[in-house]
Parts: C-alpha cells; structure tokens; sequence
C-alpha cells in the first residue's frame, strides 16, 4: 500500500447488547479507582510457598499440587521474577491441558537466558512487579501426553475445585490458591484440542474490563469476545476480579513454532503495557473483534481433503477443501467459502460425517481488502508478532478496529467442536 494514511471507518458490527456492555463496564471501570502501583511505595521481599524472592531475584520453586504426606504430591516449577520496583502480579501459565505444546514451548523460551539473562527483556533487575511463569501446570497429563490429569479429568472444567473433592478439584484448588487469587493478570496459553488447529487468538471477555485492556494488549489481530466456560481458569479470575485471557495458536500434540513465536511477543507485549518491562508494546495495524462466527461442516462422509490453513484469508465461493469416499470411487464433494473472511480454525482430523464441522470461520466483508494487504504466498495471515519483533505499525497510525458481528454457536466459541472438546463449551446457565 501506498505511504498515505488512510483512515478507515470502524464498523460497530458486535451484537447491539453486547456493545453495550462493553461500553458501560468500560465507562464504570474509568470512574473506579484502580491500584497504580504507586512507584514509590515500599517495595520488599515476595514470598511464594514460604520461599523468599528479594527484589531483583529470579527463583525456581516447586508447587505441589497435592496437598499430601504421602504418594505423589506432583510438584510443577514455578519460576518467579520479583522486579526492583513496585508494579502487577503477571502469572503465565501453560500447559493446563497437557498435551497443548504452545504454552509450555512459549514458557521455557521465556526463561532462556536470551530473555532473563542482564539485559535480557526479563532480567529482573530492571523489571517493576512480581512475574510468575508455569511452563506447564498439567505436568502428570504432560507426562502421559494427555490432556486429562490421571484421573481422567480436565483441569479447565474443575475450578474454584475443593480440598477435599476428586482428585482434579483438589488440584483446582490448589492452583486456585497458590497461583490465581493473588495475581492481578493471567495469561493461559492453549492450543486447539485434537483433531484441529487454531490460527493465534485471544478470548477474553470484553465486558470484564480488566481483561478487555489485557486483550488489547496482548497485540495480535484476532480477538474473540467469549465468556469464559463454566469451571475454566479463566473464569474463577474474572469471577475474583482478576484479568484474566486465554491464548489459543496451533494444534495438540504439535509444536507450532509460529504460534509459539506469536504466544512469546504478546506476552512481552502485555509486560511492556504494564510497564513490567521497558520498551512499547507492538501493536497490530488492525484488529478483529468477534463477537462471532460461521461453521463450515461436511455436507457428506468420507475422507476430508483440507487447501486452507488456520489463518487462511479466503474468498467467497473458494473451495477450502474437498470430502471423497473410498466407498464411492470418482465422486467427490467440495466445501465452499460461504463469504469472504478468515478461517480462524479448521479440522486436522480428515474422518468426517455428514454434519461434522471443518472449519471454524469469521465472515469479514468490508474489510476483506485490508486483512489482504497481510497474507504471506500461502494466502495465510501474518500474525503480528509470528516474525519476531516485526513492528507492523508506526507510531501515530491509527489502528483499525473490525467488530464481527453473530453470536457462537452453541453459548461458546468452541461449542461445535466434537464431544471430546465440549469441555471447553459453555454450559447454558439457567439465568443468563
Ligand atoms: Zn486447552
């Protein structure tokens, strides 16, 4: 594009109450008073597990996850940085469901000497706040390359958990109290379940205003207004106040290394926009905000033959994949783009039924062009932040805003997937 700015037209496309109540939590949240992490208040040793953390100190601690005298007590390391300054609780976490790599590879680049060593972005002495990095939380899934602690349950459907319940919501309640109630802003990174691949993303719930700034700040394009699900991490934080996202990027059991790359940039993102660390955030040239989406699903059975990516930018009418049959030799079905947009998430499992969904769509009509200017020769969207420390915007531009409007199927952004990801599907709850 040429060197001229072009102001575009934000298009207010959210659900009519939606809008509203992200426009009413953010007005009251400006009235409120929040902490300022008065920079010349007292600022000393932090303590976490008894262990004491001197300003300017990084530490490696054990969690257990079990409160036990005897038999596995499943300790996790917990890394904390306790900065020179006053400032936030950030608590990064991967790895909550065990066989999503995107965190835990996100995490342990973090805590390469690259990044905490003097002069690195997370050398303590230079940092304000208290940071906390749990590479992987789900460490006994991890180890048997599942998503499920052993006993079958998922660690993202048991929060606030109970001291005394099953084994998960034991675990639940420990992290709850350890790593949740004391942070003032969470980041839990994830990939898709099996059987799909997700392009990054941010959910958060945009109403929580705490959470939309943390959204915003995490700097990538694609972020997805979406309560969060009953017994998530995510919502026990929101429910205490806390700031609270999710990250999505890649796929389980993969090691996307650009979803990875983008997870590293926006969590440095939100620290220098906290002003946890030095520098400006980055921020990308334009940013959807989703509100909802469309499904592509299997009009037939057979074998599924995917041409796009998560990420792809596609046109209206453009066949994104292609169903065959081993039962019917020469006859094969094409699934077709239903409008312009972006595939935020498609199958990577090729077993299909007549109704299974294949691709997880955001409709983009008016702004199709702009999103264009950004795809590599894959026709696949340039994440901010999937390159390194590519800038996209200069300072001064004017960032464009892209509402998507629609509602999630279902009550939630995953709610289409198969069975073995309603876990992460919202309940309808009898009052809202
Ligand atoms: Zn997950």
């Amino acid at each position: 594009m040429a060197g001229k700015k072009r102001r575009v037209r934000v298009a207010h496309e959210l659900p009519k109450t939606r809008r509203l109540a992200i426009k009413k939590a953010l007005q009251e949240h400006e009235s409120e008073d929040r902490p300022d992490w008065d920079r010349s208040s007292e600022w000393g040793v932090t303590r976490f597990l008894r262990k004491r953390i001197k300003p300017g100190e990084m530490r490696t601690i054990m969690l257990p996850l079990l409160d036990v005298d005897m038999g596995d007590s499943w300790p996790i390391p917990v890394t904390v940085f306790h900065g020179v300054r006053p400032g936030p609780v950030v608590t990064i976490i991967g790895g909550t469901h065990g066989d999503e790599l995107t965190g835990p590879s996100a995490c342990t680049n973090l805590l390469s000497s690259i990044f905490t060593g003097p002069e690195g972005a997370l050398d303590p002495n230079t940092m304000a706040g208290t940071v906390r990095i749990v590479p992987v939380l789900n460490l006994p899934g991890y180890r048997a390359k599942s998503r499920y602690f052993p006993d079958g349950r998922d660690l993202n459907r048991a929060f606030p958990g109970k001291p005394k319940g099953n084994t998960t919501s034991r675990v639940a309640s420990v992290v709850k109290k350890r790593l949740i109630v004391d942070s003032d802003v969470i980041i839990d990174l994830h990939s898709a379940a099996v059987g799909r691949s997700n392009m990054p993303q941010i959910r958060g719930d945009l109403s929580h205003p705490e959470s939309n700034i943390l959204a915003k700040a995490f700097g990538i394009e694609v972020v997805l207004d979406s309560r969060p699900p009953k017994g998530s991490l995510r919502r026990v934080a929101n429910e205490l106040d806390i700031a609270a996202v999710t990250y999505e990027g890649g796929g389980a059991n993969l090691l996307d290394q650009s979803a990875v790359k983008v997870a590293v940039h926006g969590c440095l993102n939100v620290l220098r926009a906290l002003k946890v660390i030095p520098k400006n955030p980055s921020r990308p040239r334009f940013r959807l905000n989703a509100g909802g989406s469309t499904w592509l699903r299997a009009g037939e059975g057979g074998l599924l033959d995917m041409f796009v990516s998560p990420g792809s930018v596609v046109e209206k009418g453009d066949v994104v994949a292609t169903i065959s049959d081993p039962g019917s030799p020469g006859l094969s079905v094409d699934i077709v783009a239903p409008e312009d947009g972006l595939m935020i998430c498609t199958a990577t499992n090729p077993f299909v039924t007549a109704g299974t969904p294949v691709g997880h769509f955001l409709p983009i009509s008016k702004h199709i062009e702009l999103l264009r200017t950004q795809i590599n020769e894959r026709g696949v969207l340039i994440v901010n932040g999937s390159q390194g420390d590519a800038i996209w915007r200069e300072d001064g531009d004017e960032m464009v805003e892209i509402d998507v409007k629609g509602e999630w199927s279902g009550g939630s952004v995953d709610a289409e997937w198969n069975p073995i990801n309603a876990d992460e599907t919202e309940q309808e709850e009898a009052d809202s």
